[in-house]
């Protein structure tokens, strides 16, 4: 099914091995219609989010590798522009739609029928172990699109798709309460200037980590209590010392960490108070958290792992951006630069998400 004229190549974001060329590739095969399996459909790209794990993937810095050659990307945001024939689906060619990292999953396992789809041993990964959105069409699974709503732009929509829908799912771990204090390590980037806008809606106190004056300045225009710069606070204990100052002297109730270091877990285990949750979601290559055992029972501490979100997650973290509640700070570039922002995200210059229109 489809109603518009599907060329047979386009643009596309691909690298070959890990670490390798990243080439911006004018001529990548397009799917054809007739070549659309049941349960899929051809989307449109028209913006696509660059996350952290993009560049983890092309760095291949996980435990487990990305598929080689791969086409990268998460975060998109685009419209169905053909179906496949014998698919069951509430959507049409033309409706809006996003592609989140969770490509598919079977949804009958335990895992699936539980809504934590993203632990299904038979899940597929957009821009990981199948081709994602760094491209100008790609082939989805129907059943795992997002329907993006009237009422949000389709660059705003992108960064919510990954960055947005997993903070969202953090803070709802994060065993807390209207009026209490919560961390966001790493809050100046892109998952973590969205989590400051979810737990500022959720009425929680608000205390930002990152560095800079450009996140400085980001932060504050979004109502977050306190942000502290972790390079001014780089002596043993001081930035332990400075958060629980700020979080009322005994630290706070919970810590989302969405840093892409090692550093800031271990920092975390040490400010939250008694009865505190460490919610785990940057991804740092070959760290570990050193809990101490005497004082994780003695504090009576969580530490929760947080992966993404499901499906619903993901309705729901959408409209909090139809509702004006978050806004992600959006600088947009295109496809063809994607070597230079790996650059920057590695060095940690970005506030809040770059977009490529696609
Ligand atoms: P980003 O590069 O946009 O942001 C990371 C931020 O962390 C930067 O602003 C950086 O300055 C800051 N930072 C670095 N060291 C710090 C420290 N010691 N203390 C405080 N802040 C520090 O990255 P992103 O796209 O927001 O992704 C962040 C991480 O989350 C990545 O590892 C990514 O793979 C992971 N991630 C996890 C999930 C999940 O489901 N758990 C989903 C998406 C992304
Ligand atoms: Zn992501």
């Amino acid at each position: 099914m489809s109603n518009e004229q599907i060329p047979k190549t386009a643009r596309a974001v691909v690298f070959d091995e890990c670490n390798g060329a990243i080439r911006v590739d004018k001529d990548h095969k397009v799917a054809q219609p007739s070549e659309l399996k049941a349960g899929e459909a051809l989307v449109k790209v028209e913006f696509t989010g660059v996350c952290h794990t993009d560049l983890h993937a092309w760095k291949g810095d996980w435990p487990i590798p990305p598929k080689c050659p791969l086409v990268g990307g998460h975060e998109g945001a685009g419209r169905i522009v053909a179906i496949g024939e014998g698919s069951d689906t509430q959507f049409k060619v033309g409706s809006k739609v996003g592609i989140k990292w969770l490509a598919d999953s079977c949804l009958n396992c335990e895992a699936c029928l539980g809504g934590q789809e993203a632990t299904c041993s038979n899940a597929k990964l957009s821009g990981y172990t199948v081709d994602g959105s760094f491209q100008q069409y790609a082939v989805s699974y129907l059943k795992h699109l997002t329907p993006i709503p009237d009422g949000v732009d389709m660059e705003v929509a992108a960064p919510i798709l990954c960055a947005g829908v997993t903070v969202w799912k953090a803070i709802k771990q994060s065993n807390t309460r209207p009026g209490d204090f919560v961390v966001i390590s790493g809050a100046g980037g892109g998952l973590g200037h969205l989590a400051v806008q979810y737990a500022t809606a959720m009425g929680l106190r608000v205390v930002g980590i990152d560095t800079g004056d450009d996140k400085r300045k980001l932060l504050a225009s979004y109502g977050a209590d306190t942000f502290i710069d972790f390079k001014e606070h780089s002596g043993k204990g001081k930035l332990i010392d400075e958060v629980k100052r700020v979080c009322g002297g005994e630290g706070p109730h919970a810590a989302v960490i969405t840093s892409a270091g090692a550093a800031a877990y271990n920092e975390a285990l040490e400010y939250l108070r008694p009865h505190g949750t460490l919610v785990a979601v940057g991804l740092p290559p070959n760290a570990t958290i050193n809990a101490d055992v005497f004082f994780t029972v003695f504090k009576a501490l969580r530490i929760v792992g947080s992966y993404v979100g499901n499906r619903q997650d993901a309705i729901e973290a959408l409209d909090f951006a139809v509702r004006g509640k978050v806004k992600p700070q959006l600088e947009i570039l295109d496809l063809d630069d994607i070597n230079s922002v790996y650059e920057r995200m590695e060095k940690g210059g970005v506030a809040g998400r770059i977009v490529l229109k696609c």
